[in-house]
């Protein structure tokens, strides 16, 4: 009989994987293991089309009925025995495995100052925290985002598009600061003029109400009055059930470039947990937050786990990430993150392409409504192109378009 294949994280990451690994032959056992209580869904629309009321959480849900696997779902791992080769639940259930798969994912970053027990604060991480902000925003609240992420501007435009009063505070001096000045500076554009009140450059210092919410006490002495907070402070990944295991687990679950965690041949792990060699990062480890990467990798990562160990492939593909906002759609390939300084390469009404370069090359790509350009940057990307070559190869391909 062959061994059991087990999978820890029941979200997209894990489904991919599972889905590889029955696709790759495997036709033994196949465990999920999954902390909520819901089968896989997809969670971009939790900050957009579910938080407005254009979709309902069953249109969130992904196909996943196939697959011939016992789900276990409500039910977190809270240990790992390498040497067993056992994963170990709250209530010392172990569960073996041949093969596992970490796919835990990440969770929202919690308010770091003392924790405050007032009504009308949450942060949006499942699907249960989407259906409890939206039915706050029901009774329309006045609304405070306090983190300017990616997270804290959809919500922000949701909210303005369901007509509640909306003040965004962040430290940094623009909103979206994982994409340089410049492009933070089109965030903040956008964002006034849709009429969201940003407070930039200030932190929050308190909270204030009595049992509800009723203001956010900023360092620069100002007040924010609101009824509700979304505290949007980005992402952790959920690493520490995995302290003591002996894996390693920073920034994430440490990979080599096959996705196989570093020292434990038989565990492999995918998607926002993983962290992993990236061609582009000059062989340091990143850890990438996007839904591309989690399918992607998860995938990539099924495949290696019923592979040979020499038939086992390297997953390097450039990161591609998107997020609505009003009418604009903000896509980003490469990694931002690594770049010293953005450059304009297309600019045409509201169609809009900067390059992140570092050293004189090409590391990222981020465009405004310009989802038809972004997969040629995608492809470009992956060798890192000196920039005047980039842009002369732009500037030639933009001619012939408006040529055509
Ligand atoms: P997750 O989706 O985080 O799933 C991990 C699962 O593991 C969770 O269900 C968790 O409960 C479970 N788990 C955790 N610990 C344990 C444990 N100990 N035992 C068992 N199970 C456990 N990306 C984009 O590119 N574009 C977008 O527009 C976009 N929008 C987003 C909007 C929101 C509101 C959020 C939260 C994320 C968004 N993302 C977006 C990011 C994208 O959704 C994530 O990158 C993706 O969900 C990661 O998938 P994953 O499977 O690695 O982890």
């Amino acid at each position: 009989m062959e061994r059991p294949i087990v999978i820890v994280g029941a979200s997209l990451a894990g489904l991919r994987a599972a889905q590889a690994v029955r696709k790759g032959g495997h036709a033994g056992p196949l465990t999920i293991l999954g902390a909520e209580r819901h089968r896989p869904y997809t969670r971009p629309p939790l900050s957009k089309e579910l938080l407005v009321g254009a979709q309902e959480a069953g249109d969130c849900a992904l196909p996943c009925d196939d697959l011939d696997a016992v789900w276990r779902l409500g039910v977190p791992a809270s240990a790992l025995d390498l040497a067993q080769r056992e994963l170990i639940l709250d209530d010392g259930e172990r569960i073996a495995y041949d093969r596992l798969l970490i796919a835990t994912g990440s969770r929202a970053r919690l308010w770091p100052g003392p924790q405050v027990e007032l009504e009308g604060l949450h942060t949006l991480r499942d699907v249960d925290d989407a259906l409890a902000l939206r039915a706050a925003l029901a009774g329309r609240p006045r609304l405070a985002v306090v983190g300017g992420g990616f997270i804290g501007c959809e919500v922000a435009a949701g909210a303005r598009k369901l007509g509640l009063d909306v003040t965004v505070i962040d430290v940094a001096p623009q909103p979206m600061p994982a994409l340089g000045h410049e492009l933070g500076e089109r965030c903040a554009e956008l964002h006034r003029a849709h009429a969201v009140d940003l407070r930039l450059g200030t932190a929050v210092e308190r909270f204030e109400g009595a049992g509800r919410l009723e203001a956010i006490r900023l360092a620069d002495g100002s007040r924010v009055e609101a009824d509700v907070a979304v505290i949007a402070l980005g992402a952790v990944p959920n690493t520490d059930w995995l302290a003591g295991s002996g894996l390693g687990l920073e920034p994430g679950v440490v990979c080599h470039a096959t996705l196989q965690a570093r020292g434990a041949d038989e565990v492999f792990c995918a998607g926002d947990v993983a962290a992993w060699p990236h061609p582009m990062a000059d062989g340091e480890l990143v850890r990438i937050e996007h839904w591309t990467t989690a399918a992607e990798q998860g995938t990539a990562a099924g495949r290696n786990m019923v592979a040979a160990p020499a038939d086992r492939v390297p997953y390097a593909a450039v990161p591609y990430f998107w997020s609505d906002q009003y009418d604009v759609k903000i896509q980003a390939v490469g990694l931002m993150t690594r770049a010293e300084r953005t450059e304009v390469l297309e600019s045409d009404g509201s169609r809009f392409v900067a390059a992140g370069v570092r050293d004189g090359r090409v590391v990222a790509a981020v465009g405004f409504n310009a989802a038809r350009r972004l997969a040629f940057y995608r492809r470009r990307l992956a060798g890192m192109p000196p920039l005047e070559e980039l842009a002369a190869e732009v500037a030639a391909d933009v001619k012939a378009l408006v040529a055509a």
